[in-house]
C-alpha cells in the first residue's frame, strides 16, 4: 500500500522579544511560517501551499502578524511624550520671549511633567528645547503635534505659557496664531486671552484704576523760590 497524503510543517523563521499584546509585556516569539507539505511514506516531497506567517508568544500561545514584532506601545509611548514635551516647551519660549523674559529649563520641566504626568523631561528633550528654532519653526511643530492633545491640554500648554498677566498685543497675537495651529477654534483661543485682558471699560472703572480720592492728578504745587533778588 502507498501512504501518501499531506501535512502542514510550521518553519521557524526566526526568534526573540517582542512586546505581547495579550501579556502585556515583554515575551519570546517565535516568527513561523506554516506550509503545506506533500508526502510519500511521511517523507515530505513538494510545498503544496504557503500560508502567511505569523508570531506566536511562547507564553500564552497567541498569535499575531509580523509587525507584532516591532510594535512597542511603550516605545511609542514615549517618543510620543518627547514630542510634546518638546512642542509645550517651544511655546513657552516664545510666548516668553514675546514678552521679553526667560524661562529656565526647570521651569519648562515643572510644568511638562506636569501635563503630561510624568516624573522628568523624556530623553532628548532637553537638548531640543536648547535648540532655538524660529517662530514658523514653532508654529510647524504645534500643527504636527497639536492633535496629540485633547482641547483640554491645548488649553493647558496655552495658559502655562501665558501665565496670569495682562499681555502686550504682541503677545496676543502670537498665542493666537499658536492657539489656532494647535487645532483650538478662534473663539476658544479668544477666550483664553480675554481672561488675561481686562476688557476697557472694566479697566476704567475699577478700584485701583481709579485717582483716590484724597490725591490729584496734577502735581503738587510749588511756591516759586524766593527771588534771590530781594
Ligand atoms: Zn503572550
Amino acid at each position: 500500500m502507498i501512504i501518501w497524503g499531506s501535512y502542514v510543517i510550521r518553519k521557524e523563521l526566526k526568534s526573540g522579544q517582542f512586546y505581547c499584546p495579550q501579556c502585556q509585556t515583554d515575551r519570546q516569539y517565535i516568527h513561523k511560517l506554516p506550509r503545506r507539505w506533500g508526502h510519500l511514506y511521511w517523507i515530505p516531497l513538494v510545498v503544496l501551499d504557503t500560508h502567511e506567517s505569523y508570531v506566536e508568544c511562547q507564553t500564552c500561545s497567541n498569535a499575531y502578524q509580523e509587525q507584532a514584532i516591532d510594535h512597542d506601545p511603550r516605545r511609542e509611548h514615549a517618543i510620543k511624550m518627547a514630542a510634546i514635551a518638546a512642542m509645550a516647551g517651544q511655546v513657552m519660549i516664545h510666548v516668553a520671549h514675546s514678552r521679553e523674559a526667560e524661562l529656565t529649563i526647570g521651569q519648562i520641566e515643572k510644568f511638562t511633567c506636569g501635563l503630561l504626568g510624568i516624573k522628568k523631561l523624556p530623553e532628548g528633550t532637553e537638548a531640543q528645547l536648547s535648540t532655538s528654532i524660529d517662530r514658523s519653526g514653532m508654529l510647524n511643530l504645534v500643527r504636527e503635534r497639536g492633535d496629540e492633545l485633547t482641547a483640554r491640554g491645548k488649553e493647558l500648554v496655552l495658559r502655562a505659557a501665558l501665565g496670569d498677566e495682562a499681555i502686550a498685543p504682541s503677545t496676543q497675537t502670537l498665542v493666537f496664531e499658536i492657539g489656532v495651529a494647535m487645532g483650538l477654534t478662534p473663539a476658544h483661543v479668544s477666550g483664553i486671552l480675554a481672561e488675561l485682558i481686562p476688557p476697557p471699560i472694566a479697566k476704567e472703572l475699577a478700584p485701583q484704576s481709579r485717582c483716590p480720592a484724597e490725591e490729584t492728578v496734577f502735581a503738587p504745587y510749588k511756591a516759586p523760590a524766593a527771588s534771590v533778588w530781594d
